[in-house]
């Protein structure tokens, strides 16, 4: 299995578009420092793509990675490289690169996701929302369907997907999720496994057993510290209010779980892993992890 990184960034990406402080600016000034809306693409041999979240820098990431038509194939006319998507959770930085489908050539793609993340972007059968309608996308050019967690799904041969529920989104009094619940994904071939949670607010036990001897887990490094907004930018709301669990625990909880590569993703541009003079890169470097970063391509 082939995971390429199309995005190591949080909601903002790294610099955010109104921000000067040390990290934006380092981003903006030195090559390779940027990083776009999180988002992976698997394969198996490089060829046909899955693409897990649809981020707002999706175009250009498909660009930048070369996941377009190849120009020796170009009497086939148009081609997506795309066979399916998994979506999250409905937050806007992993969902809404899928109106970017809503032009070209109808592919009709699979875009499974849970159930109450399709009915809140793309409405019900005949009455669609505004996702659903948005360049009549759900109408003509992508077949969003409603995933039922643990159900396993074989978008390429050989390559098997699953969703479980994780905590991130806001619960809601009537004990819905706003906007919608959240999916990690357990992606499967040839005996190799990868486990995906940009965002998850806990490291909660049934996590922790299912990534358990994981050739691959990527997940939240949105914060280091859980007081990260307050030290940085004054603001009362911690790493855990916002559903994320901070990286400086995490780290600490991976230890010595049997799992194969713990990478990174979804940095937020407050996250001291972004100076490479800070100790917390440091020390992810002792624990034997990684931070993910944008075309980074990992083969397991
Ligand atoms: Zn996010
Ligand atoms: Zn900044
Ligand atoms: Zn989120």
């Amino acid at each position: 299995m082939i995971v390429t990184v199309l995005g190591s960034g949080s909601n903002g990406g790294v610099p955010q578009w109104d921000c000067c402080c040390d990290n934006c600016t380092r981003a903006r000034t030195t090559s390779g420092q940027s990083r776009t809306r999180s988002s992976v693409a698997v394969s198996i041999d490089g060829g046909q793509q899955v693409l897990f979240d649809a981020t707002p820098d999706l175009k250009f990431q498909l660009e930048k990675t070369g996941l377009t038509p190849r120009p020796e194939e170009a009497e086939h006319g148009r081609q997506s490289r795309i066979e399916a998507i998994f979506l999250t959770h409905g937050h806007g930085d992993h969902t809404v690169g899928v109106a970017e489908f809503s032009t070209g050539k109808s592919f009709s793609i699979p875009v499974y996701a849970p159930p109450d993340l399709i009915r809140f972007m793309f409405g019900s059968q005949g009455r669609c929302s505004f996702f659903g309608d948005i360049g009549r996308l759900a109408r003509n050019y992508v077949k969003p369907i409603e995933l039922e967690e643990e159900k396993t799904v074989e978008p390429l041969p050989e390559l098997k997907v699953s969703g479980f529920q994780i905590e991130h989104t806001d619960r809601l009094d009537d004990g819905s999720h706003f906007p919608s619940s959240t999916y990690g994904y357990e992606i499967e071939s040839d005996g190799a496994r990868f486990i995906y949670t940009p965002d998850i607010g806990r490291l909660s036990d049934e996590v922790l057993t299912r990534v358990k001897g994981a050739d691959l887990f990527m997940l939240d490094a949105t914060f280091w510290w859980d007081d990260e907004l307050a030290r940085v930018s004054g603001l009362a709301k911690t790493s855990y209010d916002l559903g994320h669990v901070p990286v400086e625990e995490s780290v600490e909880i991976l230890q010595g779980r049997g799992i194969g590569r713990v990478v990174y993703t979804h940095l937020n541009h407050t996250n001291p892993l972004l100076d490479p003079g800070h100790q917390a890169a440091s020390i992810l470097e002792e624990r034997g992890f990684e931070a993910a970063f944008d075309g980074m391509r990992i083969e397991i």
